[in-house]
């Protein structure tokens, strides 16, 4: 049976405060358990639980049907809710158990969920804020980067995952795109050198001009961005730049709060902040030093808090997670160590076909992989590495050959 939120009193209510990923897997779950108390969700956006990952397919694909949305109907169905949207919290006390909204109104609460996610990092040189310098994170950016002038030039800042698919997405959409990251290679954390040159060469030919090696040393924005100058001194004439270089995770309000914070939210493994009646998850958070980018353990947080929710006593903890680049007819996989410095790194790469892959091996174990062109062997690799399998022939290991493995 659904409570009454006008006859419930209102200090019972679950307060959480962000409607991206981690909510929107957080009430999918509340709703299929049957949550009974009253939530209400604070959203600083007007379109709720939607998912950013597919917003690169979605920029990049204009004409193809993309669904976007992450809420199962039964959310609004099951679960007494009431949802704010265009509407921030401003302040939180976790002792008077009360917050305070950008529409002046207060709001008591009993428990509340910080899931307040993260922001993108803007280029550090000094630049007139304009709607065309700006980063790649909500549903309104993509909007704004689909309506874009025909064949404008824009400026990508950061090769990495992000920053690579933006790139492809504007230069399908027919934009003069260049792509500047700091360091030699593309993808840095995901691969090493001979796959991310096979990388580099598709992007070039696909005409997307990469600068590597490269920073922004000053922003011609006063009164509208007309270019970017790099170290190198070349100035590339822009009239939109997009910032794809990191992440910082959204603490102010729970700092401000008293709450215990460092890079995030500092929680521990049942998602309680340093306020044992307050919560956090998503990448606002920090577990064991770690902070998250990634939605695997954005979900398995909001799934461990659903079942506490619920009464259990699930506990978060972290687990491998690989990634892949999401760009249509461009495979690129990584997952574990592709970075040790003492590891043994076997590669193979063929030019023609636009395909290789990289290994990493430490003391006769599979601790990375790389793949570009060619996933199949994907969950094999991460089957070696999972299972810390003794690998008894480098060469058959490379070529992929399964008997390889003790
Ligand atoms: C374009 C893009 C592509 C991506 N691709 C991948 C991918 O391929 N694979 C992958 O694993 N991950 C990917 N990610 C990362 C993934 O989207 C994030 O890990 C995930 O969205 C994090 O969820 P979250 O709920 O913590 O944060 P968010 O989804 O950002 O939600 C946080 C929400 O809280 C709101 N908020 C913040 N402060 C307040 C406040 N004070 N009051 C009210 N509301 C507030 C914010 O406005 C936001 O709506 C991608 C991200 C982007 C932007």
């Amino acid at each position: 049976m659904l409570t009454d939120l006008t006859t419930s009193p209102p200090g019972d209510t679950l307060l959480i405060i962000g409607y991206g990923m981690a909510t929107a897997r957080l009430l999918n779950r509340l709703a299929d358990m049957g949550y009974p108390g009253p939530i209400c969700v604070v959203s600083r956006e007007n379109t709720v639980g939607y998912n950013r990952i597919q917003l690169t397919p979605w920029l990049a694909n204009p004409d193809a049907s993309i669904d976007l949305n992450l809420v199962n109907p039964n959310v609004m169905s099951r679960l007494n809710i009431r949802l704010l949207t265009q509407t921030d919290v401003v302040s939180f006390s976790a002792d008077l158990h009360q917050a305070r909204l950008s529409n002046g109104s207060a709001l008591p609460f009993a428990q509340a969920v910080f899931a307040t996610g993260a922001q993108p990092l803007l280029p550090t040189s000094d630049f007139k804020p304009q709607p065309a310098i700006r980063a790649f994170r909500t549903l309104n950016d993509g909007h704004f980067l689909r309506a874009l002038p025909k064949r404008s030039r824009v400026a990508v800042l950061g090769g990495g995952l992000l920053g690579l698919e933006a790139a492809w997405g504007l230069g399908q959409l027919g934009h003069q795109v260049t792509l500047i990251h700091r360091n030699d290679h593309l993808l840095n954390r995901q691969l090493s050198h001979p796959l991310a040159s096979l990388l580099a060469n598709t992007f070039t030919k696909a005409g997307i001009e990469l600068r590597l090696n490269s920073q922004i040393s000053r922003i011609d924005s006063d009164p509208v961005l007309t270019g970017v100058t790099l170290n190198s001194n070349e100035t590339l004439p822009i009239s939109c730049l997009i910032a794809a270089a990191g992440i910082r995770p959204n603490i102010d309000l729970a700092r401000q709060a008293g709450l215990a914070t460092a890079q995030g939210i500092q929680v521990n493994a049942a998602l309680q902040s340093s306020a044992g009646h307050i919560f956090a998850i998503g990448e606002c958070t920090e577990f064991a030093t770690q902070t998250f980018g990634l939605v695997a353990p954005v979900y398995a947080q909001a799934e461990v808090l659903a079942q506490r929710l619920m009464g259990g006593s699930a506990q978060f903890a972290v687990s491998h997670s690989d990634t892949r680049l999401k760009i249509s007819g461009l495979d690129v996989f990584s997952t574990g160590q592709v970075n040790h410095p003492k590891a043994q790194v076997l590669s193979l790469v063929d030019h023609h076909q636009q395909r290789g892959r990289t290994l990493h091996l430490l003391h006769n174990q599979l601790i990375g992989a790389e793949l570009l062109g060619d996933l199949s062997l994907a969950n094999y690799f991460n089957d070696l590495i999972r299972t810390k399998s003794p690998i008894v022939d480098n060469r058959e290991l490379l070529l992929g050959r399964s008997q390889n493995a003790a």
